[in-house]
């Protein structure tokens, strides 16, 4: 049983299909093993209803990120550990939203376009590719790469295992969380990269 917990944002950013999601969900597993308070804000349940009928203009998804940005605080605050999976592409508004929180590390979940366009989970890339969608990230719309990241996650690298061991260990690091071992994370104190 976890005593006194102090919250955190985990905040990944990345690609689509760059596996922000499938660290989401194993980190979400672990931690809730360990019997931590979290909640998940995942961009796509977002958009559909707390950022219902934003666009994916420049000014729309600022204001989604800051909108993410503000529940993350408050759960935070509250010593929620918070895990936000969302694309974010744009530097100026993560660090806005990194500065307003504190208690916040920056996950950059890297898999090179191609990568993510040969997984392409959602088919988005094919849609993107065929007009069908337009603004699309790392088709015709910018990511601007994290510069100073906590942590990176080469996911065209890794395991899964090993891309979530990375942030728990800096989590553990930082005192956010007391160390746990756990069948899953076999590389948990021997992390890559
Ligand atoms: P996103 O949420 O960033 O759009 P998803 O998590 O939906 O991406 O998809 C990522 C895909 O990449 C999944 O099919 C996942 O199994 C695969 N994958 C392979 N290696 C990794 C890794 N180290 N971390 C995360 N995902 C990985």
């Amino acid at each position: 049983m976890v005593e006194k917990q102090r919250g955190i944002t985990i905040w990944l950013t990345g690609l689509s299909g760059a596996g922000k999601t499938t660290i989401c969900q194993f980190l979400e597993t672990e931690l809730r093993s360990q019997d931590y308070k979290l909640e998940v804000l995942d961009g796509d349940v977002i958009r559909q209803n707390l950022s219902k009928g934003l666009t994916f203009s420049k000014e729309d998804r600022d204001e989604n990120i800051r909108r993410i940005g503000f529940v993350a605080h408050l759960l935070t605050r509250n010593n929620v550990i918070v895990i936000v999976a969302a694309i974010s592409p744009y530097r100026a508004v993560r660090e806005e939203v990194k500065a307003k929180i504190g208690d916040f590390i920056e996950v950059y979940i890297n898999a090179p376009l191609e990568v993510c366009e040969q997984r392409d989970i959602k088919g988005l890339y094919k849609k993107a590719r065929a007009g069908e969608i337009k603004n699309f990230t790392g088709i015709d719309d910018i990511y601007e790469v994290p510069l100073t990241p906590d942590v990176e996650c080469k996911t065209n690298q890794e395991t899964i295992a090993q891309s979530a061991s990375k942030i728990l260990n800096k989590l553990e690091e930082l005192r956010y969380i007391q160390p746990f071992t756990s069948p899953q994370l076999q590389n948990h104190h021997s992390p890559v990269g």
